[in-house]
């Protein structure tokens, strides 16, 4: 019998050391090739009995098909079968991934640096969710806690852009310890990895998407010590991964209105600043932006009519800042055609809203998101001990 591959390929590609991918890739070629086998024998049986028994004989051709299609069914059922009794085996029957070599334990992160040479290079296999695993071409200090990360490569071709301001993806970090290779199939990996070793997602504004450059940006606020998102950009060099998930996102600002008001802290700056450069250059209006001190400013482009205040936190915590509204309370009241973005941490956007729902305006012009929520931060491998995260560089 001819030697026929199953037309997927095994679960696990690319999460897996390539050796024991291999192990698996032959296991479920040996599965499938058993299984069409014991699917012609049993239908070749049913035929047999069909006409001694029931005098049924078959033309040649339906006999063919009929065996082909038992045959595909068979091997179908034991893909099925092997995808399953892998999944449950796999805590015990698979050896611990081997540490990424000069992956420190406790070093953050990101979607692990280089890729470790006992991995291989990235697989650049689609996975559920379309992963995009993309390369850091360079980095740069916008401020003393605000980094761009630029990045493109050969993945760049599977991104594509949906033109809003807000455009914004899910960027995936994995434990470098573990040597994990992007894309990263979770489903399989919640099977064999503990719960605090799994992959774990932020959501970043894309910054700036270039098609002829083949890159995009995407600036990470370095908010503490704590966070896997913050950390692994403040570590980030050219060759480490960034892995994306599908852009999201639809805000474009609205070149009718009479005035703009954007409002943000620093996780928002990458939106409200992509908005203020899509505005036209005769807009008019007013930037508000919380940040903890002149050190964490830098220079946004904007149209010479949207004025830009930026307000200091001084060293009070943005979990509980009421900065934002403070600073809209002492504006003079907007009214009519008023275009507002209001981003940032939970509480701040929600008193902004009550806010201006007690001014007239129209409603359908107002668009606040909530960009962050205080919590605990969460395992060691998430966070990097940063003594000094950056001075602004060119
Ligand atoms: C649509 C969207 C777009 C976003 N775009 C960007 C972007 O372009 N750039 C960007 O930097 N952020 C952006 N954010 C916010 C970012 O997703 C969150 O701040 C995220 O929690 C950061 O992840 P982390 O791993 O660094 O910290 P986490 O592991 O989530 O949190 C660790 C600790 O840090 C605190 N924390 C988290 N975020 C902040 C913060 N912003 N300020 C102060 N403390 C914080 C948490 O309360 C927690 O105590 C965006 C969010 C959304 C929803």
């Amino acid at each position: 019998m001819s030697h026929h591959k199953h037309p997927k390929h095994p679960v696990y590609p690319g999460e897996l050391p390539p050796a024991l991918a291999r192990e698996h890739a032959r296991v479920f070629e040996a599965a499938v090739e058993a299984g069409r086998r014991a699917g012609r024998k049993a239908a070749k049986k049913k035929l047999k009995r069909a006409a001694r028994h029931g005098g049924i004989t078959l033309s040649k051709a339906l006999r063919d098909a009929t065996l082909r299609d038992a045959e595909k069914a068979g091997g179908r059922a034991a893909y099925a079968a092997a995808t399953k009794a892998l999944r449950k085996a796999r805590p015990r029957a698979l050896p611990p991934l081997p540490p990424a070599p000069g992956a420190e334990p406790q070093h953050a992160v990101a979607v692990a640096g280089p890729a470790p040479a006992d991995t291989a290079a990235p697989v650049r296999t689609r996975v559920r969710g379309s992963q995009i695993v993309l390369e850091v071409l360079r980095t740069q200090w916008l401020s003393q806690s605000m980094v761009r990360i630029v990045a493109g490569g050969e993945g760049f071709a599977d991104f594509e852009s949906n033109g809003a301001a807000d455009q914004h993806v899910k960027v995936h970090f994995a434990n470098p310890a573990l040597g994990l290779v992007p894309p990263y199939e979770m489903r399989s990996l919640r099977g064999r990895l503990a719960r605090e070793d799994l992959p774990v997602s932020r959501s970043y504004t894309i910054r700036s998407h270039d098609p002829a450059a083949r890159e995009i940006a995407i600036d990470f606020f370095v908010h503490g010590t704590d966070g896997v998102g913050g950390s692994w950009a403040a570590g980030a060099k050219s060759g480490d991964l960034l892995v994306l998930s599908k852009s999201k996102g639809k805000f474009r600002p609205d070149a009718g209105a009479e005035q703009h008001l954007y409002v943000g802290d620093e996780s928002a700056i990458p939106a409200i600043a992509a908005a203020l450069e899509m505005l036209p250059r005769n807009a008019v209006g007013q930037v508000i932006l919380e940040v903890d001190s002149a050190q964490d400013e830098f220079e946004i482009d904007r149209p010479a009519g949207m004025a830009l205040h930026w307000v200091h936190r001084s060293g009070e915590p943005s979990a509980t800042s009421t900065m934002l509204a403070n600073a809209l309370r002492d504006l003079p009241a907007a009214h009519g055609q008023v275009e507002i973005l209001a981003l940032g941490e939970r509480s701040a956007t929600q008193e902004i809203r009550r806010l201006l729902s007690h001014w007239d305006l129209d409603q359908r012009r107002i668009t606040t998101s909530n960009y962050w929520t205080p919590r605990k931060a969460k395992r060691a491998w998430r966070t990097l001990p940063i003594g000094n995260p950056g001075s602004p560089t060119e």
